[in-house]
C-alpha cells in the first residue's frame, strides 16, 4: 500500500502480544512518546514508577501513535523497535502484555491515530480487557482526547516533572488496585 508521498505504510495496528499474561482484564496503557521515554532512551523514572502497577498483575498495554521521523516504517521495522523496548523493560523486571504501533502520518487519518480511540479499541479486542476499569497515561491532548474516546480513565503527565510524573503513577495505581478485573 501506497501513502502520502509515495511513503509505504504497514498494516496498521503493529501489535506484539507477550505469551505469558495476567488473567486480569484490566490494563495501564502507558504512551510510548512522552511517557516511557524522550529523546530515543527509556526513562528509568517510567521504569520505577511502572513496577509496582505490574508486580500487582494489571497488564502493561504499550501505545505508540508515531511521530516523525518513525511515520511510515515498516512492519519489520516497528517490530523491531517494539521488541527492543520490550527486552529492555524485561531486562529491568519489568514484563509489558502487549504493543501496539500505529505508523501512520496525521494525514492519513488513520483510526487507529490519535485523538483517534484505534489503538485502545484494539488492545481491548485482542486482550479482552475491560476498558471502564483501565487506565491510559498520555503525554498530549491528542491522547487524552483518544483515552476519552475510548472510555479510559485518562491521565497526563509531565516527564520533566518528576513530582508530578510519580504522583500521576500513584494515582494510576490507587484506581487500578480498586478493580477487581
Ligand atoms: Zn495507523
Amino acid at each position: 500500500m501506497l501513502g502520502i508521498a509515495g511513503t509505504r505504510v504497514t498494516t496498521c495496528p503493529v501489535i506484539w502480544l507477550a505469551k505469558d499474561r495476567s488473567p486480569r482484564r484490566t490494563a495501564l496503557f502507558v504512551e510510548r512518546e512522552g511517557v516511557l521515554r524522550t529523546s530515543g532512551h527509556v526513562e528509568d523514572l517510567f521504569v520505577s514508577c511502572v513496577r509496582q502497577i505490574v508486580d500487582e498483575g494489571v497488564l502493561l498495554v504499550i501505545l505508540a501513535h508515531s511521530e516523525p521521523p518513525d511515520c511510515g516504517l515498516h512492519d519489520a521495522e516497528a517490530h523491531a523497535i517494539i521488541l527492543e523496548t520490550v527486552s529492555y523493560l524485561k531486562e529491568r523486571g519489568i514484563a509489558a502484555s502487549a504493543f501496539l504501533y500505529c505508523t501512520h502520518p496525521a494525514e492519513m487519518q488513520c483510526g487507529c491515530r490519535h485523538p483517534q480511540p484505534g489503538l485502545l479499541h484494539s488492545a481491548a479486542s485482542v486482550l479482552k480487557l475491560d476498558l471502564r476499569s483501565s487506565v491510559y497515561i498520555g503525554a498530549s491532548i491528542a491522547d487524552l482526547e483518544a483515552g476519552v474516546s475510548a472510555g479510559v480513565a485518562t491521565l497526563l503527565v509531565d516527564l520533566q516533572n518528576a513530582e508530578n510524573y510519580a504522583e500521576t503513577f500513584a494515582l494510576a495505581h490507587d484506581a487500578l488496585a480498586g478493580s477487581s478485573f
